[in-house]
């Protein structure tokens, strides 16, 4: 993909060296290095990174509301207590994410201030889209902890077995402090070391597959409940996981407090679809949705200020021209208010402005930073299509090459049988390539409109609405679709009878 061209911005590889090497390097004068003078010519870019969706902003304007919600809730962990589960919802690029990531660090380090003991076990469900996988990860963590804390355990009691070498009665327990048991004698202190050690021997970690899921969730509540404290479980990309695999996991963690005897388990959910709770158990649904926080999409006023915090640490001072974040603001606010797309579009915009070797960045490189942005969209979207639908693709390509336009359903059909035949692949029925030209609609990627032929009937007129050359070079590159040779004679000759 092209989403990072260059070797981070700095155009190292594919830029021409004007200087001589050895006019550099006899040159011992001053501090001047070999690459002084290609860094200094870096304009734009003060600190990239700032930019990308990886970095956690510590100011996230326009989301107070939804945070001061969200930790007045989580407050409850501190004193012990049980908070509610909380639903977050909120369309993509809303700051869902940011912010609950924001109010955990702030959660934990609290936490460690008062040293009341609460975790949060933050999941991304995309990516960790079973039961299995969200529990034996969940357990994994927890097992990892209690193995720390144990050590941590096994050192003091030896520490305070030394000590009672010198001193026997720091072996009972001062009321003022007394966060060690009362202990008879030293070996009594040995023989808790020796039983903590062989608890620990016995914290074996879940494979990633191969058990059943019982016992997986069995090893993970064993793994919660061994020390006291809240742990808060956030599932981010919910709606992914219950597409998935249904609301099993739910279920389970959403029942768990009943059973739990040191510890107690809070669930934050954060989803992008609005309805997702529809597909729920109703006991799931109440018990997920206690609280609900919703993130509205921001609008281009936000998106500005959004852009303006960050700009300010990511470029260099003056490097943007002034009508550079309003355009970006409002092309995000067309996008569904998205932030993410507004900064994708702003360090695009940037890079682009860098490899123009351009002392800033203007309103033209964001016009261009939107289209290479789309146009990096549909190549993804291309690339990653099932060889069949590719298939289709290429025939409505290969039709559009041939100057033929608005093709019927029939006309993509028989020059994708010929493909078919070519590569030795399973040939679909019309209707099922119907079906997928209507998928192809859905993505953005052709335009299919039903229009009326009269007594003849309806039919499909499909026209691409994708750039011919880029989609095409994608379609070649899949080394399946390589295979074909020399096709514009099958169309060429479709068309001369
Ligand atoms: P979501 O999880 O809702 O899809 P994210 O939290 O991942 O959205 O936000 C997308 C991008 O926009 C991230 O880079 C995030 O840092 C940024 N972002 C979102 N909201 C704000 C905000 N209010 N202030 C600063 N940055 C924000
Ligand atoms: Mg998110």
């Amino acid at each position: 993909m092209t989403d990072e061209p260059t070797t981070d911005g700095r155009r190292t590889a594919d830029r021409d060296f004007e200087v001589d090497l050895d006019d550099v390097l006899e040159d011992d004068e001053g501090d001047e290095g070999l690459f002084d003078d290609l860094l200094s010519g870096e304009p734009i870019f003060e600190n990239k990174e700032v930019l990308r969706p990886s970095y956690t902003p510590h100011e996230l304007p326009h989301r107070k509301d939804q945070i001061n919600n969200m930790a007045t809730i989580l407050v409850a962990a501190l004193r012990g207590e049980t908070p509610s589960n909380i639903l977050i919802y909120g369309k993509t690029g809303t700051g869902k994410t940011a912010s609950a990531k924001f109010v955990s660090q702030e959660l934990e380090k609290t936490s460690q201030k008062y040293s009341v003991p609460c975790e949060v076990e933050y999941i991304n469900c995309e990516v960790t889209d079973t039961q299995y996988r969200v529990l034996a990860q969940l357990a994994n963590t927890f097992i990892e902890q209690n193995r720390t804390f144990v050590d941590s355990r096994v050192e003091e009691l030896q520490d305070l077995r030394e000590a009672a070498e010198d001193d026997p009665s720091v072996l009972e327990a001062d009321d003022e402090n007394d966060d060690h048991l009362d202990f008879d004698s030293p070996e009594a202190v040995d023989d808790y070391i020796e039983e903590l050690l062989q608890e620990k021997s016995e914290m074996e970690d879940v494979p990633m597959t191969g058990w059943p899921t019982d016992r997986v969730y069995a090893r993970f509540f064993e793994a919660v409940d061994y020390v006291e404290r809240v742990a808060v479980i956030m599932l981010d990309e919910i709606d992914k996981l219950v597409e998935k695999s249904g609301d099993d996991t739910l279920y389970n963690l959403s029942r768990m407090n009943s059973e739990l005897e040191n510890s107690r388990v809070s669930i934050i959910g954060i989803s992008n679809d609005l309805k997702f709770t529809d597909f729920l158990d109703p006991r799931v649904k109440s018990s997920l949705g206690e609280e609900e926080i919703v993130f509205p999409p921001y609008d281009a006023n936000q998106l500005r200020d959004i852009l303006q915090h960050r700009s300010d640490v990511a470029f260099k001072q003056n490097a943007l021209s002034e009508d550079v974040i309003p355009l970006c603001a409002a092309f995000a606010a067309q996008e569904h208010g998205d932030a993410r797309r507004a900064l994708d579009l702003l360090r695009t915009a940037g890079e682009l402005a860098e490899r123009d070797q351009s002392d800033g960045v203007t309103e033209e490189h964001v016009r261009r930073a939107q289209d290479k942005i789309e146009l990096d969209r549909v190549v993804e979207v291309v690339r990653t299509l099932p060889t069949q639908s590719k298939l289709v693709l290429y025939a409505i390509l290969l039709l559009e090459d041939n100057g033929v336009h608005n093709v019927n359903t029939g006309e993509v059909y028989n020059i994708y049988k010929t493909l078919c035949d070519e590569l030795d692949a399973d040939v679909l029925t019309q209707r099922r390539v119907t079906d997928l030209i209507s998928e192809l609609d859905m993505l953005g990627i052709v335009n299919a409109v039903v229009v009326s032929k009269g007594r003849y009937g309806r039919t499909k007129e499909i026209s691409l609405s994708v750039p011919v050359e880029e989609t095409e070079a994608v379609l070649e590159a899949d080394s399946r679709l390589s295979d074909i040779e020399n096709v514009t004679p099958f169309v060429q000759a479709r068309f001369d009878n």
